[in-house]
């Protein structure tokens, strides 16, 4: 029997959305399923590092987020709850742009190109059925059960797979707590802000429509601690009392109602799983310490890795173990190295005074610096 398409990818996030429209391009009826409906806000630093343009090109999705006019940023500043603070210019123009528009933007583009779009079904569960192909059962949102059959499926869910899929890389490592929310009255310029301190940091980044979005990355045992009940106000709150160039800042900023998003746990596994029974792409595969700011950016680069493999598989030019082989290859050259140096720099900064020593490190050697934040990043 006939499957109902040749390719189902889970997760619409950047990844699975980006995934979807390639595989359309390329003539394959293609399914994209999300357990969220969009337009939503996302806990995320909404940061789109320079690294992200040759990507987009190359998946000719450049245009698709050009249109949105998100604001450039050229330098990031770190800031250390010691008063320190480091500013390097960024190798490229990097972007804001906020998950509510972005993510929305990628779907629109795919739907554009004949993907059949189902938001608000989750996948509960994918298994072979005997004539090779997935069977993938969707709970919906609203309305019952749904049977899907698909040639193939590619995992876009982001860090948490459906149960069947969970192994003990994903309930490994500290767990951190993610938020964000939108602002307008603050002071706007094309830079990036990472405010580290004890137990977290927070990220603020212009983004589209003139507001700042602050995100924040928190250990769970800080939290606690604080016993702040996790509002993003009051956390933004006892880390600017703690750090002066944010509560400078902070004195005229106004959270804009709706904007705000949480997530819980933020698990950053130190081994990568691009392939976990199925091919996974972007945080499916490996989560990048948020710091990084390049997570979109490696998880767009791993739909780049994967659509030429998917592609053969679906003509019959290679088998799904020659897939799962090559792609599992390409993507620890391509990843194992950012991946490394950005754990480590995640465990270092979460210090006040490692934080304080590397940026005054970074202020006398700026190459040496400037050679750091590359490491953390996978270049175009
Ligand atoms: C606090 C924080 C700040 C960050 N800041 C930045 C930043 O500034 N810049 C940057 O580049 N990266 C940043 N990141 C990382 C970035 O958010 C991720 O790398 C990126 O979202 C990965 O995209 P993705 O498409 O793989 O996953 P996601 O965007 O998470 O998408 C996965 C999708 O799968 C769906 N899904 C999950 N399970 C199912 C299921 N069973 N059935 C159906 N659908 C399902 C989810 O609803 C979701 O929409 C940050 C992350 C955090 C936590």
């Amino acid at each position: 029997m006939k499957a109902d398409c040749d390719v189902a990818v889970i997760g619409a996030g950047v990844a699975g959305s980006a995934m979807a429209d390639a595989m359309a391009r390329r003539g394959w009826e293609t399914a994209l399923i999300d357990k969220e409906v969009f337009p939503r806000h996302k806990a995320c630093g909404e940061f789109l590092s320079p690294e992200s343009a040759g990507i987009l090109r190359r998946l000719d999705q450049l245009g698709t987020v050009e249109a949105l006019n998100p604001p450039a940023i050229t330098s990031v500043r770190l800031h250390s709850e010691r008063g320190v603070s480091l500013e390097i210019p960024l190798p490229g123009t990097a972007w804001g742009i906020s998950r509510h528009a972005l993510d929305a933007k990628l779907q629109q583009s795919a739907r554009m190109r004949g993907v059949r779009l189902l938001t608000g079904w989750t996948a509960a569960a994918v298994e072979k059925n005997g004539c090779g192909d997935y069977s993938i059962d969707l709970r919906g949102r609203d309305s019952g059960n749904l049977r899907l059959t698909a040639r193939s499926v590619i995992a876009a869910w982001g860090r948490r797979p459906p149960n069947g899929f969970l192994t003990p890389v994903h309930r490994r490592g500290r767990s951190y707590v993610g938020l964000k929310s939108h602002f307008t009255g603050f002071d706007s310029s094309p830079a990036v802000d990472l405010y580290f301190f004890r137990g977290g940091y927070f990220g603020v980044s212009p983004v589209e429509g003139e507001r700042l979005n602050a995100a924040a990355l928190l250990d769970r045992a800080g939290l606690n601690r604080r016993e702040t009940g996790g509002a993003l106000r009051e956390i933004w709150g006892s880390a600017a009392e703690r750090i002066p160039a944010l509560r400078e800042r902070f004195d005229k900023a106004e959270a804009v109602p709706g904007t705000q998003a949480a997530t819980y746990p933020v698990r950053i596994p130190t081994e990568p799983s691009p392939w976990n029974g199925l091919p996974c792409i972007g945080d499916a595969a490996a989560v990048i310490p948020p710091f990084c700011g390049d997570g979109m950016a490696m998880a767009l680069r791993s739909v780049e890795l994967c659509v030429p493999l998917a592609d053969a598989y679906l003509r019959g030019t290679c088998s799904l173990e020659e897939w799962r082989s090559a792609y599992t290859r390409h993507y620890h050259r391509h990843f194992a190295g950012p991946l490394r140096w950005g754990g480590w720099m995640n465990r270092l900064l979460a210090y006040p005074t490692a934080a304080a020593w590397l940026l005054r490190i970074g202020s006398v050697a700026p190459e040496t610096a400037r050679r750091l934040v590359r490491a953390t990043r996978l270049g175009d």
